[in-house]
Parts: C-alpha cells; structure tokens; sequence
C-alpha cells in the first residue's frame, strides 16, 4: 500500500454555511470534522472527504466571513484537482451548468480530460478524468450516483518561478518521483503508486519564471499536507529536510486527527507533513463524523464561549 502522497489540503473560504453546501451538496463530499482552527478558535475548521476522512481525500477550509479575495501568483497552489471516473466528465459539467458553477470546457492534460472550475468564494478546483477509479468505493450522502462520485485528490499544481528546488524536496523527501514534462508543467507522482495514480499522488509544478507573487486570501490554498504514515516516518522526512536541504521546520503539532509540522518549501508553498494516525475517529464514530462541533481538550473548558460566536451551519 502506497503511504506516499498528499495528505490534506486546506483552504480559505468565505461564509461558512455557503461552504458546507458547495462541498457536501454540489460536490458530495462528506462532511467528516466540524471543529475550530486550533489557533484561532473563533474560527471553524470544516474537514470534507470520503467515508472515514482517509489521507488523499481531505479537502479543509478555514471559512471568514468579510476575507478578501486572493489573487493567484507565484508561490502557492493554482489549482487543486479531485479524481472523477474517466466517462463522468459530461455529467460533471451538466451538473455545473444546473447548479451554476462557472467552469472552463475540459482540456487533456497529460492524456486526460481535465474539467476546471472554481468554486463559491474562488477557489480554483478541477475534475481529472480517470480510468478505472470507478470501480474504487464513493461516498453517497449527497444526489452524486455512485458512478460519477469523486474519489479522493488527483493532484495539486503549484505555480512556481522554477520547477527544480521544490522537485528536490519532493523525490527526496517526500516519497515522489518526476514522471513526465508538458509544456511548463512538470509531473511528479508518488513512488509506489501506479500510473493510474492512487488518491492524492500526483504533484505538477507550474514552472512560471517571473510573474507576480501571490496574494493570499479568499479562495487561496492556505497549504498542502503530505503523508507520512506514523511518527518515525514524520521525523525521518524532518531529519532529512535539515540535513540534506538546510530546511527547519516547526515542532511537531497535535492536530488530534494527525500529528504534522510544516515548513516553507524554496519556492514558498507552505507545506506540512502529517501523519496518517489516529484519523478521524479518534474523537468521534465513522457513522456520526462531522455532525457535532469538536473541539480539542484543551478547548473544551471554553466551549460555550467559542459555541457562542461562531455561525450556525446546519
Ligand atoms: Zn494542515
């Protein structure tokens, strides 16, 4: 089993309710962690994914309400992309039209469709066509048929001046390989995964030169969590950043669902590794995940106070 790859994504939004609905009814997600950013917890933190919140299908928002746009530039991920069964691309762009997403006409990428869109506060997303992923389990909560759901990550793609430095930092230490060039665009995929490309394992840098740099803000990927299966894969990975690329990152953080620490890669995407324990039944049920706000130890002695000030979502 492949424990390479992308672990989560997370994001800014906007007004939270909107959020909730794009994601769980427009795209079927599921809801799996309704909790609060643990360093601002005025603020929620919403976790979507597939049944049980596995690694390479968590897509997570910190929403607010007044936050301003972000405007896409060098150093940050220009688009985050979901994997869709190769045949579902029609119903995909029907269901946007209904629902009046705005999206781009499919284009091939590397040999396949590829549907781009964005979602309610700005976020640049993207279908990817594969084949064969329709065979792997959905989840169902939304009106998504089983044979068109979306099944976990295809892929992120970083918009950089340079393609190489954070290459590096990918095949040495965060378990990828690069497997082909198009245009600007250069293909890294996780080692161990196949050329189907399991959830989440494949990385594209946009190799852009200069350009403006990013501005954060409404719709921006705030930063992008790779894998690491447990503690000592954690710290090897941390062990080879200091000592092969002169990187230091912060120590480690309890996250209650994971255990990370991040870092600035050269080409200034924020970056975290994070372990695949305990996941998101630690604190709660796989059948009730996501419907109660929970908060981390720490936390609960103030839970009315922070229940007070954050927007009902239901
Ligand atoms: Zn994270």
């Amino acid at each position: 089993m492949n424990r390479n790859g992308i672990h989560h994504v997370t994001a800014i939004a906007g007004n939270a309710r909107r959020n909730v609905e794009f994601y769980t009814r427009t795209l079927g997600l599921r809801l799996v962690k309704k909790t609060v950013n643990f360093d601002d917890p005025g603020t929620y933190h919403f976790y979507y994914g597939d049944e049980v919140g596995s690694p390479g299908t968590i897509l997570t928002f910190f929403p607010w309400d007044h936050v301003a746009p972000g405007r896409l530039g060098i150093g940050e991920t220009q688009e985050t992309a979901f994997r869709v069964p190769e045949a579902s691309i029609g119903y995909w762009t029907h269901r946007f039209t209904d629902k009046g997403v705005a999206y781009q006409a499919p284009v091939k990428r590397f040999g396949q469709s590829v549907l781009s869109f964005k979602d309610p506060h700005g976020m640049r997303l993207a279908l990817v066509g594969v084949p064969g992923v329709e065979n792997e389990p959905a989840w169902l909560g939304a009106d998504v048929p089983a044979e068109h759901a979306i099944r976990g990550f295809h892929s992120v793609n970083l918009l950089l001046a340079e393609a190489a430095p954070t290459g590096a930092i990918l095949t040495d230490v965060l378990g990828f390989r690069e497997v082909g060039r198009e245009g600007s665009l250069v293909r890294f995929q996780a080692e161990g995964s196949d050329a189907g490309g399991q959830m989440g394992s494949i990385v594209d840098i946009h190799e852009a030169g200069g350009f403006l740099p990013a501005r954060m803000g409404g719709g921006s990927v705030h930063h992008i969590a790779f894998r690491a299966a447990d503690d000592a894969a954690e710290f090897e990975m941390v062990r080879k950043l200091q000592e092969n690329h002169g990187i230091r990152t912060t120590e480690q953080k309890d996250r209650n669902y994971f255990r990370s620490v991040y870092f600035r890669e050269p080409g200034h995407v924020l970056f975290e590794i994070a372990t695949d324990i305990p996941g998101f039944a630690a604190d709660e049920p796989v059948a009730h995940l996501g419907e109660a706000l929970k908060l981390p130890d720490f936390l609960e002695s103030r839970r009315a106070n922070i229940e007070a000030v954050l927007p009902d979502v239901a």
